[in-house]
Formats: C-alpha cells, structure tokens, sequence
C-alpha cells in the first residue's frame, strides 16, 4: 500500500510517500510560499536528483495538483499513475477532546476540525486547507488525520485542567491539551521496542526539544502529563517561546507597554525565548557557540534553557514516582550533545550516568547513551512524525475495509 502524508500550514505544504510494505519513503518534497510571487517547489525523490521549480501558485489545490505532477514525472517521478497512490494521511495540530485518536475522515470529522478553529486559529484553518486540496485531487482514496493532541488525552483531570474557575473548562474547553504527541508516542514507543520492554512496564520521559519543545511523562505507554498546555507556549524555554511565566506579567506587561492582545501574543510566541535571552539567535547551534566562547548573553541563555528542562525531568520523575528512561529527540534532541551532556550530568540524584563518548556519536538510528550502571536509561531516538502519520493511516484504512 502507498501512502501519501500531508503536512499543510498556511502558506505551505510538505509531503512525504510512502510504500508501506517495507515502510521505504519513495518521495518527499515541499512547497513553500503558496499564494505568493514565485511560489517555490522542491521534491526529492528517494535515490534522484532533488529538483526545485518556481512558479505562481495561488493556492493549496494548485499546489497539491503540481506535486501530483511531480511524482508521476516522467523523469522525477516515483509513480506511473497517481491511481497507484491507496491512501492520504494529513498531520492536523487541534483534535480537542473531540478526537482521542487518528480518524477516517468525513464530513463530520470535517465539521469537528473546523469547530476547534477557536482553539487552534494560527495551525486548523491551514491543515483543512491541506485536506480540502488533497480531496479535491485524489478524491477516490480514503483520507485520514492525525492530530497532534490526540497522544495526550489520557491525561487524568489533575494534570489537564487549571486551578481556576471551572466555567472557563465547560463554557470555553480551557484546559491543557498538549502537542507534538505524534512525535511522544512515536519515540516512547521505539524506545520500548529499542529496549526489548513492554512499553506498559516502563516509566519514560519524552523530551521533543526542537524549535518548539515539550517534555511527555509516558507511564504504562500512555501520557500522563505533558509541558505545553491549552496552546504550544506553555513549559520549556523555546526557540522563540517564552514556555512558563507568571500569568499576571501579561495584564501587566500590557498595561505599562500599552501592548495590544496580538502584541502581547506574539511578543510571548516570536519575541521571546533563547531569542530574547540571547538577544542574537534562536537556534541552538548559535546558543551553544556563544556558551562555548563565553559571551555571556548565550551562556544565561543556555543555563536558563538547561535549568528549565532538567527542572521538567524532575517534575515527571516525580509524577510518575520514578523514571525508567529519558528519551531525547528533535532538532536539539537529536543533534546536541551539549544540551544532553549538561541536562543528564545534574540528574545523577536519579542515578543517571552518561557515557560521554557515547552521547557524542552521531546517528540516524536510535541509540543508547547512559553507562550500563546508569540506573536510568537514557536514549536518543529520531522522531518520525510522518511515518507515524503513515502507520496510522495503513492501520485506519484496513480496518475500515474489515
Ligand atoms: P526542529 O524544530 O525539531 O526542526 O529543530 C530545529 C532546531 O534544532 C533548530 O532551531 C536548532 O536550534 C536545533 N538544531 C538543529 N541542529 C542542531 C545541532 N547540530 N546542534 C544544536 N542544535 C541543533
């Protein structure tokens, strides 16, 4: 079965294919800048050359049209037909507590996405956009959707909802929902499989740290609590996110800045985070140079970054009375050994021990990096968010065919 994984914002479109027999990624590409100049299309088919190409391309529909295009291309093409194409699996940020799981889409799945457009007004509108395209193109295949929040709502009512008026939960759904599950329960399960351990036996702790970031207490395969809330802001220091503070800094900060809403939102989403303590840079590569040539913005940045996780893991350790294995993943995750090493070298009171060799080694796969006398595990594992996509997809599809 070929599957094709959408992932649509609002003025972009990435897509991954893939043959679900061995699970091989048989094209991916993305296009950028829809609905403005010079509209820019890049695919890369698996073992090709990557091709790029610039055109006008107004809107999703045309969009998804050209990448359909491209993989029956005589030359960068994967495909002979689009026919061959069995399913589409669309990444979609908002399910609610509308959607515990992935779904078939239909029109009342539609109906329901377009409902929490309230609660997800930046990411929602764009990802329908994503489905309406991709229907409208291949309009004979089943369509599913993943939704980032689903992973977390099992969540007991003591770490989802907020110590304030509970009329603000019923009339409204303020609560905390959680994000990046796709990419949580992606990792906490191949850490499972990694170990040779039934997932049900084991205490995890997921940390996503990427642009965005978030941490997932994984107790028994399920999430049990997670670092972002009723929307991405909340927890770690981001990239560019201030992740917690004091709630009363906004009225404050609003009032003696004459900020409005919108001001003050993207002040706290743009404007803030290693961007802000830094003053320089959101990336983390930046960060830890500076750290490494002692410039002493990066070095706060870098220490307040490092004190808020570790200060996470510790939290979870403690909801979940204990922790079996910590997993790094994402951008950061993935790719500092820095972040790793300075996180793990102040959890020894967990028993966690790294091996500093180990952490260093660079790899696609997923890898272990404590000692073997660490008493808790800790892993690296890429996330794949799209495969996860792909599964669930294949999974929905046969089971909606008996
Ligand atoms: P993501 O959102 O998962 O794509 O992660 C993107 C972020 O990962 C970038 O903004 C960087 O901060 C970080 N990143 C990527 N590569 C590295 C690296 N080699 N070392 C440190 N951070 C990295």
């Amino acid at each position: 079965m070929k599957i094709l994984v959408i992932n649509a914002g609002s003025s972009s479109l990435k897509y991954q294919l893939y043959d679900m027999t061995d699970e091989s990624v048989l094209a991916k590409g993305l296009v950028e800048r829809i609905g403005m100049d010079s509209s820019i299309l890049t695919h890369k088919p698996t073992g090709k050359e990557e091709v790029t190409e610039v055109s006008d391309i107004l809107e999703h529909t045309t969009a998804m049209r050209k990448v359909l295009e491209k993989l029956v291309d005589k030359t960068h093409g994967v495909l002979n037909s689009i026919d061959e194409i069995d399913a589409v699996g669309h990444r979609v940020v908002h399910g609610g507590e509308a959607f515990k799981s992935s779904a078939l889409i239909t029109g009342e799945v539609k109906s329901e996405i377009r409902r929490l457009f309230d609660l997800a007004p930046l990411h929602n509108p764009p990802s329908m956009m994503g489905i309406s395209a991709a229907e409208a193109n291949l309009p004979n295949v089943p369509h599913t959707v993943v939704f980032d929040t689903a992973f977390h709502q099992t969540m007991p009512e003591k770490a989802y909802l907020y110590a304030i008026p509970k009329v603000l939960y019923k009339k409204h759904k303020v609560r905390r929902y959680g994000f990046h599950g796709t990419s949580h329960a992606y990792v906490s399960k191949t850490a499972a499989e990694f170990l040779q351990r039934p997932i049900e036996d084991l205490k995890i702790i997921t940390c996503h740290i990427g642009n965005g970031a978030s941490l997932t207490a994984v107790k028994d395969g399920i999430s049990v609590d997670t670092s972002m809330g009723m929307t991405p802001l909340e927890g770690l220091i981001m990239g560019t996110r201030s992740g917690d503070l004091d709630p009363a800094i906004v009225p404050y900060v609003m009032n003696k800045e004459e900020l409005t809403m919108n001001e003050v939102n993207s002040m706290l989403n743009k404007h803030s985070g290693l961007l802000a303590i830094s003053g320089s840079s959101s990336d983390m590569r930046d960060i830890t140079d500076g750290w490494e040539a002692g410039k002493p913005n990066e070095t706060l940045a870098f220490e307040m970054y490092e004190y808020r996780l570790r200060k996470y893991i510790g939290a979870y350790a403690a909801a979940m009375n204990g922790v079996d294995v910590i997993v790094f993943t994402a951008g950061v995750g993935e790719n500092s050994a820095i972040v790793r090493e300075a996180v793990c070298q102040n959890l020894t009171y967990l028993g966690v021990e790294i091996d500093k060799e180990l952490n260093k080694v660079r790899s696609g796969d997923p890898r272990r990096i404590s000692t073997p006398n660490s008493k808790v595990e800790v892993l690296v594992v890429p996330t794949n968010e799209e495969l996860m996509i792909a599964r669930d997809t294949l999974r929905i599809v046969q089971e909606s065919k008996g």
